[in-house]
This record gives C-alpha cells, structure tokens and sequence, in this order.
C-alpha cells in the first residue's frame, strides 16, 4: 500500500476484531466487508468472521452454517479466533456440517411417513456426533451463547432420544405398545442428558393406559389416540367397580371412556343434528325477513297513498 492517507485493509481488519470484542457485530461487519472489498482474497480470515456474524442472527439457518462451512474451508490457518473465543477449524467445518444437516432433517419432517426415515437419518447423524466430536464443546453455541455444556456428547443423546420421539409417533396409530416402548427407550437417553423425561413419562403412561368402551365394551389400549374420556353425568349406582381388568372410566371421577369409533360416531352424529338445526333456523329466518319486507313495502305503498290524498 502506497498511501495511508486511507486506512488499507489490515488496519480495518485490526478495527473489526475490536469491535467483535466489543460485541458491536453490525459495525465489525461492516469493517470487515471494506477490508474485505480493499485487499481480501477468497482465503480470507475477514470473510470467515463476517459469515460468522450473519451466523449469530440465524442459528436456526442450514444455509448460515454452509455459507461458514465454505469460507472455513478457504482458509489455510489452523487456529482461528473469533472475540476471545480461540477455535480449531477444521472442527468448526465439522460442526457446521453437522448442525446443518440436523436442522435440515428435523425441519423436513412433518408426516408420519416421513418420520421412520428421519428417524434413522438421526441415529446416523448422532453417532457421528459422538465420534467426530465427543466430548468437546460446540464452538458456535460458546462463541455466541457463552454455553460451553453442549458437547458431541449431549447432541448424541439429544438426537438420538428424537429419533426414537419420532419412532414412537410414526407406530402409534398401528401399535400404541410399540410407541411407549420408544417412549421408554428415549426418556432413558433424555435421562441420560440429564433431562427430566416427564413429556416421555407422560405419552408412556397414556399410549399404555388400556380401557373399556363405556359404550361398546370394546378394550382400547392408548389414551387420546384409540380411545378418549368424555364428560358424563355417572350416578353412584352405575358408578359401581365393573370387575373387569380394563376399566370404563377413571377412578371417583365424572368422566367415561369412550373408544375412538364410537367417539367419532356420536360427534358425527352430533355435527349432522347440529347441522340440521342450523339450516332449519336459517330457513325461518330467511322467511321472517321475507314476510318483514312484504310488510314493509305494503307499509311504503299505503304511506305514498296518503300523500296523494293529503
Ligand atoms: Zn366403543
């Protein structure tokens, strides 16, 4: 550089660390797009800060960790820093392309269909996870959430205790049984991250919970999927133990089961009464306004006749 007259790009790289210290990531970026734009080539360490910053605002984002991924693996240095977080590349590269597969992943499944093969993209990606990082910390959650307790480690059993989640709700239409075994097999690796495992807890209890179709006699295992409690007006002499191994409603309560047919049986029903009183309503009324508009108009011809003969 001949002149420094302007600043040359190293001072404005200089600039943008500081104010990446300073947590001013807006203005750091802007710095370093300039040194970038004055004498920055494609192996540039500016570049990689900068995707780092458009990083920090979207964590969520596949395409943000690609974007880092591909400036990463520009660069030739082994040792980056970012603040005063020192960091490994070629560990950062291996962090980015496994977040961003996880996002992918999980925001590609919606259906049950989709979910068994989710399900086995996960268990992949956690092992991998577990040998490619292990017990080291995730360096993006460090540098921009200052949480050094998400390792290689916890996102095993993290994702691991997901894809057995989605196991459970792609099998429990067909097997509720089934369901709260995967239940069972991931609040164990959601224990092992040190979680509670209450929401698995839960659906274990339900998807396992087995009645009687108050209405039917039919024994339905898995509650809220094949059978429902419904409100009921139960007196004490009904309320009597039906001896049965599956009950018909639950203990001391004002409540009956149903099984999920002929639960949906009376809603149907009940929708097409309802239905029926609609259009019956609407039809007096539509008759009422008719009759009303008559009279009204007969009023208006009587009125005007008056006028005439005033
Ligand atoms: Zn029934």
């Amino acid at each position: 550089m001949a002149f420094k007259l302007f600043k040359n790009g190293d001072d404005l790289y200089n600039q943008g660390d500081d104010l990446i210290k300073r947590g001013e990531y807006a203005k750091a970026r802007d710095i370093l797009q300039k040194s970038i734009d004055k004498e920055g080539g494609v192996d540039d360490v500016a570049a990689v800060k900068v995707a780092l910053i458009d990083l920090s605002s979207r964590l969520t984002n596949p395409a943000a960790y690609r974007n880092l991924e591909s400036k990463l693996k520009a660069v030739s240095q082994k040792q980056l820093e970012f603040g005063l977080t020192t960091f490994d590349r070629d560990a950062l590269i291996t962090e980015c392309v496994l977040t961003a597969q996880k996002m992918q992943i999980m925001d590609a499944t919606s259906n049950d269909s989709s979910k068994n093969e989710a399900a086995k993209q996960l268990q992949d990606l956690a092992v991998r996870y577990q040998s490619e990082i292990g017990d080291r910390n995730l360096i993006v959650l460090e540098i921009f959430k200052n949480d050094t307790t998400v390792t290689g480690m916890t996102e095993f059993y993290n994702l691991m205790a997901v894809s057995y989640e989605y196991m459970s709700d792609a099998v429990v239409w067909d097997n509720p049984s089934q369901a709260a075994e995967y239940q069972q097999i991931a609040m164990g690796y959601r224990q092992q991250n040190g979680q509670s495992g209450d929401a698995n807890l839960a659906r274990i209890r339900s998807y396992s919970c087995t009645s009687k179709c108050w209405l039917c006699g039919r024994v339905a295992t898995g509650e809220g999927i094949h059978f429902f409690s419904a409100p009921a007006d139960v007196s004490p002499a009904l309320d009597k133990d039906d001896n049965g191994v599956a009950k018909s409603k639950p203990e001391g309560s004002t409540q009956i089961y149903i099984c999920r047919a002929c639960y949906s049986a009376v809603s149907n029903r009940s929708d097409e009464i309802s239905q029926d009183y609609y259009n019956r309503a609407m039809a007096e009324m539509r008759a009422m306004e008719a009759r009303l508009q008559a009279e009204i108009a007969a009023l208006q011809t009587q009125i005007s006749f008056a006028r005439m003969n005033r």
